[in-house]
């Protein structure tokens, strides 16, 4: 066949990340006549939907019947439990297929860098948000909810949610799929009182105002910001941040009823110490700050060098995720991205052919479940363009399965999915839940196979 000008029929990709990133591109790809090999290091598809989204924003959640859609279109084969970069290289993988697709988003989190970090009761929203949606990698973690307050770093969605799970009333979050530990803990929870707690002031704060309303409006819960803050208008604001100014510009400061918890936010305020005594949180040290301009002219914040502590036993940092690197393909510790153009992978210019990214690990951690719609548009885009103009030479199909066949991986196939998935429901109609999440990989496959 001719080099050039390939029907995209003939083309076949692997895609590295079950996510919604990975399944948009997925949808675009198959649409387009490619065979698609989609391989997850969990058993479980979906990625943030599954383990990210909480457990009490089912609405969002329902994304994955579109997943689901295109997991049945043809073309489209699924190789849970086998991890790229671990049970099969990306070598190995271009050796098999035409093209390399990474959608592994970003796992990883980020640390504030401050003093205190490691003392119990310091802990990463992202493991906070790990366990009460039983992903296998935080089910065994404990949180400390036996002091009246808790601390969250950032003011951000993440942060809104963590904060959302601890104050909602539990009852609220039983029939959801929130996973049994972390609903039993919460139970028991003795948190009355949340504080946020960002650097920058109102119009910096990166949470949705809709969010933020969300748990204004649940029964009990109250949200308050710290009295004598500035609600100045900046010359230039989004029309996002201008919701959230004007939202929060109306929100009290004392509570006003009684109230079983409270949200309290604190602007102007950068992380400087944990403090702890006997190895455990009791609180943040934090520094006043001051909006100042940027040589690039975005806000930042400067320290005034005025300090107070903000008590707590729980101090959440809820900064942002972190990617990891790919075995094989270069990596921007910086931006904690894959470096790319448009979706292709290159490293100061130098290409790394067939390679493809999509989703956080292609342009950062930030973004709603849909930007990555728009996002994979791109990336296959590009993908299909250059399928066209120069495919490159021959392949061996079928050689990363016989590896595997060969590495004694119990691969996890879409109806193998499909069945732990009938079984989560079954169990969750059973319990009075939206959904029984089977927690451990251990547990999915001794359900695939019984012994
Ligand atoms: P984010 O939106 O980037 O927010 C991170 C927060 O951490 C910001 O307030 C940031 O402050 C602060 N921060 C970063 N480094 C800091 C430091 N060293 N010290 C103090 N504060 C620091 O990240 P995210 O909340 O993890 O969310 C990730 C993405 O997922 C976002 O796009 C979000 O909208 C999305 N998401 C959406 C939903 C939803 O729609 N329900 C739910 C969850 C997540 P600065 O602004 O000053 O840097």
């Amino acid at each position: 066949m001719n080099e050039t000008n390939r029907p995209a029929a003939s083309l076949r990709v692997a895609i590295a990340g079950a996510g919604p990133a990975g399944f948009y591109a997925a949808d675009f790809l198959l649409k387009a006549g490619a065979s698609v090999d989609m391989f997850e290091r969990l058993p479980a598809p979906f990625g943030l939907v599954r383990y990210g989204v909480a457990p009490d924003h089912q609405k969002i959640k329902r994304v994955s019947a579109a997943f689901e859609r295109t997991a049945s279109l043809p073309g489209f084969g699924y190789y849970g439990n086998v991890e790229v970069g671990r049970d099969v290289s990306v070598e190995e993988l271009l050796s098999d297929y035409d093209q390399l697709l990474l959608a592994i988003g970003s796992a990883g989190d980020r640390q504030l860098g401050i003093e205190g970090e490691d003392l119990a009761g310091s802990v990463a929203a992202t493991s906070f948000v790990g366990w009460y949606n039983g992903h296998p990698d935080f089910v065994d973690q404990s949180f400390e909810l036996g002091g009246e307050r808790a601390v969250i770093v950032g003011m951000g969605n993440v942060a809104l949610d963590v904060a959302r799970i601890l104050v909602r009333d539990p009852a609220e979050l039983a029939p959801t799929d929130i996973a049994d530990h972390a609903l039993s803990a919460l139970q028991k929870s003795s948190v009355r009182e949340v504080v946020l707690v960002g650097r920058r002031g109102p119009a910096q704060a990166a949470f949705d105002q809709g969010e933020l309303e969300d748990i204004a409006d649940l029964a009990g819960v109250e949200v308050l910001v710290e009295k004598g803050m500035s609600f100045e208008e900046p010359a230039e604001l989004s029309p996002a941040a201008r919701r959230n100014l004007e939202y929060l510009r109306a929100l009290p400061t004392e509570p006003g009823k009684k109230s079983r918890a409270l949200l309290r936010l604190r602007f102007l305020a950068a992380p400087h110490r944990i403090v702890g005594e006997g190895g455990r949180v009791t609180g943040l040290e934090w520094e006043k700050t001051e909006l100042v301009q940027r040589p690039d002219g975005s806000v930042g914040a400067s320290g005034t060098g005025v300090f107070a502590v903000e008590p707590g036993g729980l101090v959440v940092r809820s900064i942002g995720y972190r990617g990891r690197p790919m075995p094989g393909l270069p990596f921007d510790r910086g931006r904690s991205v894959v470096p790319n153009q448009g979706g292709r992978v290159s490293e100061s210019e130098r290409p790394f052919p067939s390679c493809y990214v999509v989703g956080w690990i292609k342009r950062g951690p930030v973004g709603l479940l849909g930007t990555n719609k728009q996002d994979a548009r791109e990336t296959v885009d590009a993908m299909l363009a250059d399928w066209k103009a120069a495919g490159r030479g021959s392949r061996e199909p079928g050689r990363v399965l016989g590896l595997l066949n060969e590495r004694k991986l119990r691969i996890v196939r879409y109806p193998d999915w499909q069945r732990i998935d009938q079984a989560e429901r079954d169990a969750g109609a059973q319990a009075g839940k939206v959904r029984q999440k089977l927690y451990s990989v251990k547990d999915m496959l001794a359900l695939l196979d019984p012994s």
